[in-house]
């Protein structure tokens, strides 16, 4: 992950191609391999036209994306706002400002305001996380309403709940 954006232009024009997306995501939500958010199998196909994987067990919804069961799956904001705004949060030294994120991203004050406040949850949720399991790793029940990924230096589940 070398090539990952070290400034906010360079995450701009990074976030812009979606397969770069998708790869950001893929190494936070999936670190060590892509499973079906609905069986948990590991035998999956990935379609690249259409960016999915379908899992090879016979189940409802055997296709999924790296958005499904997170808040980018039912948001109208672009997938590569998103990533860029987490981004901001994660690699910035003092605290963004939904005014900044509404400059970068041309989105309204509304918006911007809505992403943080998701962003901040997800990481208010993880440190809890982090403290309460302390370092014990894969350990625990799996929570279905929360997927985790990496980014930056800090880790962020995103909550299907609102
Ligand atoms: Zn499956």
């Amino acid at each position: 992950m070398t090539d990952e954006p070290t400034s906010l232009e360079e995450a701009i024009f990074y976030f812009a191609n979606p397969d770069n997306c998708l790869n950001y995501l893929v190494s936070r939500r999936w670190p060590n391999g892509v499973v079906c958010p609905v069986c948990g199998s590991m035998a999956l196909t990935f379609v690249p036209s259409r960016r999915v994987w379908q899992c090879k067990t016979r189940h409802p919804r055997y296709q999924f994306s790296v958005k499904v069961g997170t808040v980018f799956e039912e948001s109208p904001i672009a997938l590569d706002k998103w990533l860029i705004a987490i981004w901001m949060v994660a690699n910035s030294k003092s605290p963004v400002s939904s005014y900044e994120v509404r400059r970068v991203l041309h989105i309204t004050q509304k918006s911007a305001w809505f992403m943080l406040h998701r962003i901040r949850l997800a990481l208010l949720a993880e440190s809890q996380e982090e403290r309460a399991a302390g370092d014990g790793g894969e350990a625990g029940e799996p929570d279905a309403s929360k997927r985790q990924f990496r980014t930056g230096r800090q880790r962020i589940g995103v909550s299907m709940e609102s």
